[in-house]
């Protein structure tokens, strides 16, 4: 007895915390299955090791700040048949980010691309980078207000914390001249550092419209271009087949859309 209690001292001390709390339902089975002591330290480690990623885990969702969780595994490959799913699954994979490369993910509203920027979002989490999800016009809201209130470079150097920076809905709101310009210095300081996703539904050439001056808007697509995934979208808004099958009565089935074909765009 007195040993399970220095056990969880030490362990304690050792920030172990897992293992403190886990030693006796763990010596009591090992005892039980009659598992050599090594087996025994081996499960205990074990359940520390696995407790600590999932915490890790818990944080890094957290800090990202997604709108909701979506998935890889709630995204119907079949509804939007055109989608280049294996690009889409070699994202998932997190290269892009070691190799410091952006993605545009581009096309009509409804399409999917929040889904899937969250979707690979969360994957990315999962391999331990860290990620924060904006939407375009809050982040450059949230630049125009530190810059009110002094504190730019400061949010500037959390920003750069992040290895991945999402940046969804860029096309929807236009913004200020000093917004535009702020934008464009996250982008800029991003370059060949940290990557940068993008969801939009505006072709490059109309990114003028947001951005205002156009020679900015070349020299953001430049930068943003250079080492970059691009992920057309297209088709009807999932958002509509959706409400016109509940509208027509039809019990909402997207697998039984139109069929996967070699989904290369
Ligand atoms: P976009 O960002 O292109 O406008 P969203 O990603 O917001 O589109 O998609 C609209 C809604 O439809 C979301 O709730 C999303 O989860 C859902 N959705 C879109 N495409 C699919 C799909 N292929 N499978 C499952 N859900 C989808
Ligand atoms: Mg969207």
């Amino acid at each position: 007895m007195e040993a399970t209690l220095l056990v969880k001292a030490y362990a304690k001390k050792l920030r172990l915390p897992t293992v403190s709390k886990d030693l006796e339902k763990v010596a009591q089975e090992a005892t039980q299955a009659n598992l050599p002591y090594e087996r025994f330290l081996l499960l205990l480690l074990e359940q520390e090791v696995l407790q600590r990623e999932e915490n890790t885990l818990k944080l890094r969702l957290k800090r990202a700040c997604f709108p909701v969780l979506k998935t890889l595994d709630t995204f119907d490959f079949t509804a939007s048949p055109k989608l280049n799913k294996p690009k889409i699954l070699e994202l998932a994979e997190g290269r892009w980010i070691e190799n410091r490369e952006n993605a545009v993910l581009i096309g009509n509203p409804g399409t999917g691309k929040s889904h899937l920027a969250i979707a690979l979002g969360v994957a990315a989490c999962r391999k331990e980078y860290r990620v924060r999800f904006f939407t375009a016009a809050t982040l450059v809201n949230a630049l125009l207000e530190a810059q009110a209130h002094h504190a730019l470079s400061r949010l500037e150097k959390q920003l750069d914390k992040f290895q991945l920076l999402i940046l969804d809905d860029l096309g929807y709101v236009p913004f200020s001249k000093s917004g535009a310009e702020l934008l464009f210095g996250i982008v800029a300081s991003r370059y060949e550092r940290r990557s940068v996703l993008v969801t939009t539904n505006l072709e490059f050439s109309a990114w003028t419209e947001v951005m205002g001056s156009e020679r900015m808007t070349v020299a953001l697509v430049d930068r943003l271009t250079h080492q970059c995934q691009i992920v057309p979208f297209s088709g009807e808004s999932y958002r509509f087949r959706q409400s016109q099958k509940r509208a027509n009565g039809a019990t909402v089935d997207t697998a039984q859309s139109a069929p996967m074909m070699g989904a290369k765009s």
